[in-house]
């Protein structure tokens, strides 16, 4: 069933890449679950137009233009890296099953392979080649192979706690047409809720219907808060300090790759499948460390007029002493000396030392919750 009224999917089309194949007379190679994550989100349409990995074609020009071969809005690529020997086999048995640890869970019809330019890809997707970023230290490491092709969906992974919140894009958008809602805003975390980031959604609640609290679990870097303490404390804000029909909470299951504003026009791709009609960039968006100009994520947006979902910019929000309220500097004269403001380092430095942190930069009840874990940190 097609939804019409909220947006429409990337490309027109919802993809759906489910079958009842049996894969288990076919050469299978061995993925990790970052890989079986996305080729998940691609038979549910998450990754909609897209219906398996990039071809070559494709590939290039998500590299070099930020556009699939199209000119669909498209900016981080979705491959399949293997060795050269998998690769002569891989297109010798023409249909492939790709397994975690041994379970076969998908088929991938082979179409294209390529070898790649792995300095194109850190210069094209995160702007530097720099072997300290994340992303362009995992580019380093792929294998000199790309398989493209068509993927089909066998079977599921086993349910899990966190799991439990993985929404599809047909789930989210029935919720959303059954709600009434007709304007909907994403948000996308990898954070603990601050009160900060609790008023910037609300500020957006103000001339929007619903919210869409849609936090990235999977593979992220040393430091940033596990995937369960995630979802525990937004449960916990969403009880205590949202209204009942105006806010659904769902996880999306990806790696963060840190490309700044490139990865911001992939989050809102995916949010725009999943039928919203905004999303909330916020300052540095799925930035790392100094790489990107801050507001970089949000200039990128002038490329894509086309894009077919609405961004909504913000500032940082402080709170105010002298103002009395959530602020940011573009409504608030007044200096630091009055600002209730909060780092992640310093959150993170308090969290460790369970020190409880003042009420304007996390709930009481947000506090309780974080307090559990011994470290809810990712190691
Ligand atoms: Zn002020």
């Amino acid at each position: 069933m097609e939804n019409i009224g909220i947006a429409k999917p990337h490309g027109g089309k919802l993809v759906s890449r489910i079958t009842k194949k049996d894969p288990s007379e076919l050469f299978s190679i061995s993925i990790n679950t970052d890989l079986a994550n996305d080729v998940e989100n691609i038979a549910d349409g998450i990754f909609s137009p897209l219906e398996g990995f990039l071809i070559q074609e494709d590939f290039e020009k998500v590299i070099s233009r930020g556009r699939l071969a199209n000119d669909l809005p498209w900016t981080v690529p979705i491959v399949l890296d293997v060795d050269k020997e998998t690769a002569t086999k891989m297109k010798d048995a023409g249909d492939v099953a790709l397994n975690v640890e041994g379970k076969n869970f998908a088929i991938l019809h082979v179409d294209d392979v390529y070898n790649f330019d792995k300095n194109a890809v850190t210069n094209g997707v995160y702007g530097t080649s720099d072997p300290k970023h994340p992303g362009v230290a995992k580019t380093i490491n792929m294998k000199e192979f790309l398989v493209g092709g068509k993927i089909d969906y066998v079977k599921r992974p086993d349910e899990t706690p966190i799991r439990r919140y993985r929404k599809t894009p047909l789930e989210t958008r029935n919720f959303f047409e059954n709600a009434g809602w007709k304007t909907i805003v994403a948000f996308q975390t990898r954070n603990v809720p601050h009160v900060a980031h609790e008023m910037l959604q609300k500020a957006s609640l103000n001339t929007h219907d619903g919210l869409f609290v849609n936090p990235l679990v999977g593979k992220k870097k040393s430091g940033d808060y596990k995937d369960e303490v995630i979802v525990a404390t937004y449960e916990s804000l969403i009880e205590h300090y949202y209204p009942k029909n105006r806010c659904y909470l769902g996880t999306l299951h990806t790696e963060m790759r840190y490309a700044g504003p490139k990865e911001a026009i992939h989050h809102a791709i995916m949010r725009k499948n999943f039928g919203c009609t905004h999303i909330i960039i916020g300052r540095d968006h799925a930035g790392v460390g100094t790489y990107y100009d801050p507001f970089a994520a949000h200039k990128i947006f002038d490329l894509y007029p086309d894009i077919g979902i609405e961004p909504i910019f913000f500032p940082a929000f402080f709170y105010c002493r002298k103002c009395l309220s959530f602020a940011s500097e573009r409504n608030c004269p007044h200096g630091q000396e009055y600002q209730e403001s909060l780092s992640g380092t310093k959150l993170r430095a308090m969290i460790l030392d369970k020190q409880n942190p003042s009420e304007y930069m996390i709930r009481p009840e947000v506090s309780k919750v974080l307090m559990k874990w011994d470290n809810p940190f990712v190691d």
